[in-house]
């Protein structure tokens, strides 16, 4: 393993801990991923505590199909549910990082779209943390629907992949559930999760005040 890889693994081991405290990843939800040694994907483990992974406990995935290229020694433990969707940003957004959240405010701003497919964001100075979105913007961010299984989210993931609406976006939400955020290396995806989560809690926030001032 490169000394790059091996601080990569430190590095997405000090994400988890700090998005378990900000409550993204809790109940052993969520997940991440990042870039191995020859374009392979570093995967969290599924169905563990994501504040107390160690930076040996990553699988090694292919992202052209998702095929493990290398397991931890511990036997028991096994591959994320979002290794198709973290592939499917890395082949149809060139991500080189994907964050899975499990955030209440991922949930609540994803109540936003409704029946429709997006929510819209906008009038905020934050919107400049995401890559080529400025504060003037409306940036239009995918709502998909949940489904009793992780991988089962692969085909209508692909769809709002492809639709030019969603093109500058670095997030889906899945109602009911969370959202997927990337960025094309660690750091961007931090401050892609980051802003992200930022923009979730102030939608909601201000569809509340909304509310009450609506007499
Ligand atoms: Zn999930």
């Amino acid at each position: 393993m490169s000394d790059a890889e091996r601080s990569t693994r430190e590095l997405l081991v000090e994400l988890l801990k700090d998005f378990y405290r900000r409550g993204w990843v809790s109940g052993t939800g969520g997940g991440i991923s990042g870039p191995a040694d020859d374009g392979g994907l570093l995967l969290a483990p599924t169905g563990v505590h994501k504040e107390r992974i160690q930076p040996e406990e990553f699988f090694t995935v292919d992202p052209a199909d998702g095929s493990i290229r290398t397991a931890p020694a511990d036997p028991s433990l096994r591959p994320s549910d979002c290794n198709a969707i973290f592939c499917l940003a890395v082949r149809e957004r060139a991500a080189r990082s994907v964050v899975h959240s499990h955030a209440l405010s991922a949930v609540l701003a994803g109540d936003l779209a409704r029946d429709g497919d997006h929510v819209a964001i906008r009038d905020l100075e934050m919107l400049k943390g995401i890559r080529g979105v400025g504060n003037r913007d409306t940036h239009l961010l995918p709502v998909i629907r949940n489904t009793p299984r992780e991988g089962q989210l692969v085909d209508q993931l692909s769809r709002v992949l492809d639709d030019p609406r969603f093109a500058s976006s670095f997030a889906v939400i899945v109602a009911d559930h969370g959202a997927y955020i990337w960025g094309d290396d660690v750091w961007e995806a931090k401050r892609h999760t980051e802003v992200y989560h930022f923009l979730f809690e102030a939608v909601v926030a201000r569809r509340d005040r909304q509310k009450e001032d609506t007499p």
